[in-house]
């Protein structure tokens, strides 16, 4: 007999990949959930006190998730996220995200940490989730029906991303404007980044709201992309930005883009190595704009929407003249 338990899952980071398996594995064992709300000024000022100052702002903003968090779950959900797929890493940061926040010297609830490592194989994912529920006491037939449910879950999501919804239009059940603009944006850049309003100071519905379509990584299906991150010279082994570099190479041979926004995080070792490689494709394939938005817990956001208009109206110009 398994004790309720209320477990929290912080809205931040790779929220916006995984949210729906996560849900719904926990959900079906009865667990009750709690998700914290969107980021705001608080969140954030409670992470940058909370973290290293060297951290990137994700992971500020991931602790203020977190000590939002604490006093209200028995347990906090961290995953592990070593690597998504062979030969391809997620950044370190995620790596040692729950040992961080173990030692971060507030006090936080236990925390529930499965590991995603694609080098133990296809199933590790799975065997590691129904260890940690295992360990709060389901039995494993509960636990495997749970995990069928989420994988179930999971698919029905990306087919939903790549019928050209984001993330926030699903999680949040939005309805995204018509284009009024015959032009398309492709925005690039970590879900966390560019999916949290807060964080991105709105950036998508300043794209809607000037009438673009716009479309993102995760509207492309996963073996596509892969096909179009392996015509790098050399293996980029960073996962999202393979997912990146292979999004902007088949949009700019398909010629279908007007423009590129990519927004980076400052500090982000693996951003500024893959903002390059972007930025030189963009300007090779098919000498198409390019704006690169730099975020921290400084950023102002006149002189991001600044910057944002006037690349909005030159490509609005170029296709005048
Ligand atoms: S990839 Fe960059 S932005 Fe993301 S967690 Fe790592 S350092 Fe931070």
């Amino acid at each position: 007999m398994v004790t309720l338990v209320r477990i929290g899952i912080p809205r931040a980071l790779l929220y916006y990949h995984y949210f729906p398996l996560w849900e719904t594995f926990w959900r079906n064992l009865g667990v009750e959930i709690e998700v914290s709300p969107p980021t705001n000024k608080q969140i954030l000022d409670l992470g940058v006190e909370a973290a290293v100052p060297e951290a990137c702002l994700p992971v500020k903003v991931y602790y203020g998730h977190i000590l939002t968090l604490a006093q209200k779950v028995d347990y906090l959900f961290v995953p592990r996220l070593i690597s998504s797929q062979k030969g391809t890493y997620i950044c370190p940061k995620f790596m040692g995200l729950p040992d961080m926040l173990k030692h971060c010297g507030y006090n936080i609830p236990a925390i529930i940490a499965p590991t995603l490592n694609a080098r133990h194989g296809k199933k590790a994912w799975e065997r590691s989730h129904l260890q940690a529920a295992e360990e709060l006491g389901f039995n494993r037939r509960l636990t495997q029906f749970a995990w069928q449910q989420a994988q179930r879950e999971l698919a029905s999501y990306h087919k939903e991303l790549q019928a050209g919804r984001t993330p926030v239009d699903i999680l949040y059940q939005r309805q995204p404007p018509k284009p009024t603009s015959r032009h398309t944006l492709l925005l690039l850049g970590h879900p966390y980044n560019i999916f949290d309003e807060f964080v991105s100071m709105n950036l998508i519905n300043r794209l809607y709201h000037r009438g673009y379509q716009v479309v993102t990584p995760e509207m492309l299906p996963p073996k596509l992309v892969e096909k179009e991150a392996a015509r790098l010279p050399k293996h980029l082994f960073w996962s999202l930005g393979r997912l990146l570099v292979g999004t902007a190479n088949y949009y700019l041979q398909e010629k279908s883009i007007a423009g590129i926004v990519h927004v980076v995080s400052f500090g982000c070792g693996p951003d500024s190595l893959v903002g390059e490689l972007l930025e030189r494709r963009a300007k090779k394939l098919a000498h198409v704009p390019f704006l690169l938005l730099t975020l921290d817990e400084h950023t102002g956001e006149g002189g991001l929407i600044t910057r944002l208009e006037a690349f909005l109206d030159m490509i609005e110009w170029r296709h005048v003249s």
